[in-house]
Order: C-alpha cells, then structure tokens, then sequence
C-alpha cells in the first residue's frame, strides 16, 4: 500500500465548498493537435468543482482509500518543520501544483527514500529538481495541456488590460469617479501594434492564434520554427528573441524555466525594447530579472507588466512587484480555473491508477523516468537548455 501526499492551496477565506457561479462546464474531448483530455477508469468528483484546494483533494480520496492507500492532504509546504517535511520520510508519492509549489529539492529528497512518483497538477515541474530526481530514480510526470487554454486565454486578458488601461479604470469607478481623462491618457489600441510570442509551444501557439484576430502583427522566437504556422498566422520569426523585442510592442513570454532563459529579460534585454513596450509573463518569474522589472516600470521603459507567475510562491508581502507602478499582476491562477482544475484532477487520477496497476504513464505526461529525462521532459528540459 502506498501513501500519497498532496500539496494544494488553501480553501477560500469564506470556507468550502464555495457557491458555484454556474451549473456546469463545457466538455471537451481532445485538445488542439488532437491529443485527448485525461482518461482515467472513472472519477469521483463533479468537474467544475473547486478540487485544486485543500478540502477538493483533487477529487482523489474515495479512489485511494477504496484501495487502501492512505492520502495525506495539506497546504502547508515550507520547510523546516512544515506538515509536508513531516510526512516525506515514508512517503510514496508527491503531488503538487504550480501555483502553490512544493518545492521539491535534492534536499528534501535525501529525506524521501521511499519517494518513487512525483506528480505535478498542472503543467510545469520547475519545482523539481529534476537532477536529483534523475539521481534518486523518482519519476517526474504532469498534465500536458491541461491548462495552456486556460492560459492563453489569461494571457490574451492581461494584454487587452495593459494596453487598454482596464484596471486604472475600473479602480475610478470602484472609488465613485467618472475620470475619463485619467482612465484614457494611457489607453492604448492593440490593433496595428507588433506583438512578440517568445516560446511557440502548447500556450504560446494558442495566444498567436487567440490575437491574430484582433489584427496585430505577429513575431515569434522560439528554438524551432514552424513555417505552416507561419503561413497560416502571417508571422515573423526571429532566431535571436534580441532581434524579436526591439520591433515589438508588446512581448508575452511562454518558455520554459531552464537554466538557458534565467533572468533572460534583464537590464539590457529590456532596454533593447522600445520605450513604453508591455511584457506579459505568465511562464515563470525567474525568467525575468525581477528588479530590472520594477527599474523599467518606474522609468517608463515599460509601460505595463502583468503576469500570475512569482518568485517565490507565495510571494513575501513586501514583495516589490505587489507595489511596482503599472502591473496587472495576480496571484498564479491562470492554469487553475474550474474546468483546468477538472481536467488535470482528472490527469493526475489517470497517472496514479497508471503508475498503481503498474502500466506505463502517457509519454506526452512523462518528464523524468528511469534516471533521465523522457517524453515531455525530453522535449522541454534538454541539455541544450541547460546551456545559459
Ligand atoms: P510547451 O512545452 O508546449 O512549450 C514550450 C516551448 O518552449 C517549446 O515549444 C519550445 O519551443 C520552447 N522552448 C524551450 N526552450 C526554449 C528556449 N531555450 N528558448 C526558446 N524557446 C524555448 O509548454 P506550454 O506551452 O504548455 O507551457 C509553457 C510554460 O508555461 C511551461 O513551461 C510553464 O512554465 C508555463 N505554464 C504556466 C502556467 C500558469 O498557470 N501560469 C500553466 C501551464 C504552464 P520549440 O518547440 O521551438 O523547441
């Protein structure tokens, strides 16, 4: 019998479950490409549900009990002396999400001798040490393309929000005013402007494909290109993103954290970028240097920056960016939404009962197997990326 510690955010300040704004969510059956949704033997929640927090347990109590694992359900992750430091010594597996990361480090590893499968709700397993998992013969594996709609949507949201001015404006009606000249002396249309996609991935292809109607001009960088996407989208591709920023006016990031994009948007990259360009983040924190962000915004070299991603999540209440002038900032919600969450509780439910019964995990879901990188993982953190 295994035990399965899973690390999820905290239920909502007004208690669990919430009131559901609506009676239920779209089906979907593949994702674009054709790769299909989750398929586990069945499932024991209502998707739409709220299962990415504590009291949801993404749904997986009554399946893992029936069974007679033992489920451990927490949110409190920070080490030394942290509920999941507690329970790591004879656990099997670890669950954990994105946006509330169980850092999962060499050293917490070390105290993890049992550990075998660690699972990542979501997409994205940077919170891994993914050498150290290689080492201790732990399988890495997440919900490829549970989220990047879910994401891409967000991502389409936050431009529309910093090029238009939307949160300054709603702000003037929250405080009673009616300041059209403050809401429009920096609002903006996205219409005509150059708008730079670094990383062609699952969520950056998706965000070209939401904004080509909006009748911008399309750049791209990425380590390879895609003509028929070039052709289909009208799109400029750039081999070095330094050439790609300088002619954009907005640039949205959706690259992996690897050593090879680190504090890839530093002083010098983002004043390459024409003075009051935007920047949408919704990759990771650590591939901005996040002062030169804050540098920027108070000098006007940006205009605007929005994102859900931080460093460290959650971020310290006197973190700067929660205070920097011209951010669209939220907490790293994008990829959790209702029908997100029913898709990669449904995913992380179709790897356990992969990995329980002893059948092989989706390649398109694998990262680490076997003491090397594989599937997915293959893909996103080859060794060329580990080249700064
Ligand atoms: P994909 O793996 O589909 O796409 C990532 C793309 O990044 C790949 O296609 C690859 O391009 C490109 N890439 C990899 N390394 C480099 C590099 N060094 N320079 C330039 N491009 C590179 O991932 P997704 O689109 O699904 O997700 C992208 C990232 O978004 C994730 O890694 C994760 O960190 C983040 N994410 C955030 C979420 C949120 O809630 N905010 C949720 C989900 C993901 P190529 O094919 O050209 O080699």
């Amino acid at each position: 019998m295994s035990k399965i510690v899973c690390v999820l955010y905290d239920d909502p300040v007004d208690g669990y479950p919430p009131t559901y704004a609506r009676n239920s969510i779209p089906e979907i059956e593949r994702y674009p490409g054709g790769q299909t949704v989750p398929t586990p033997h069945d499932i024991d929640f209502v998707p739409g549900h709220l299962l990415g927090s504590v009291s949801g347990e993404l749904g997986l109590r009554p399946f893992l009990e029936k069974e007679g694992h033992t489920l451990v359900v927490t949110s409190d992750k920070e080490e030394p002396d942290s509920v999941l430091d507690r329970e790591l010594p004879d656990a099997d597996v670890v669950i954990s999400q994105p946006f509330w990361p169980a850092y999962l480090t060499a050293e917490r590893m070390a105290r993890a001798p049992r550990l075998k499968l660690a699972i990542t709700a979501g997409i994205g397993s940077d919170h891994v040490d993914l050498d150290a998992a290689m080492e201790h013969g732990v399988t890495v594996a997440e919900i490829t393309y549970s989220n990047s709609i879910s994401v891409a949507e967000h991502t389409v949201m936050e431009i529309l929000a910093l090029v238009r001015n939307y949160l300054p404006s709603y702000q003037w009606v929250l405080k009673g005013g009616w300041n059209i000249a403050d809401c429009v002396e920096r609002s903006y249309d996205l219409e005509a402007m150059n708008v730079g996609i670094f990383a062609a991935g699952r969520i950056g292809r998706a965000v070209m494909r939401r904004l080509k109607p909006f009748g911008v001009k399309l750049h791209y960088s990425s380590r390879h290109r895609r003509t028929e996407l070039e052709e289909e989208l009208d799109l400029t591709y750039h081999q070095d993103i330094r050439s790609m920023v300088q002619v954009c006016d907005v640039v949205s990031i959706h690259a992996p954290l690897v050593p090879a994009t680190e504090e890839l948007f530093d002083d010098e990259l983002i004043g390459s970028m024409k003075r009051g360009s935007y920047i949408v983040n919704p990759a990771r924190a650590e591939i901005v240097d996040r002062d030169a962000i804050v540098r920027a915004l108070k000098s006007g070299q940006l205009a605007g920056y929005a994102g859900d991603v931080w460093f460290p999540q959650p971020p310290p209440a006197d973190h700067p960016w929660r205070t920097m002038p011209h951010h669209g900032m939220t907490p790293h919600m994008s990829g959790s939404s209702l029908p997100a969450q029913a898709r990669y509780a449904a995913g992380t439910r179709e790897i356990l009962e992969s990995w329980l019964e002893g059948r092989p995990i989706r390649d398109e879901y694998l990262i680490v197997q076997d003491g090397k990188l594989v599937g997915t993982g293959a893909r996103s953190y080859s060794t060329e990326n580990n080249k700064k």
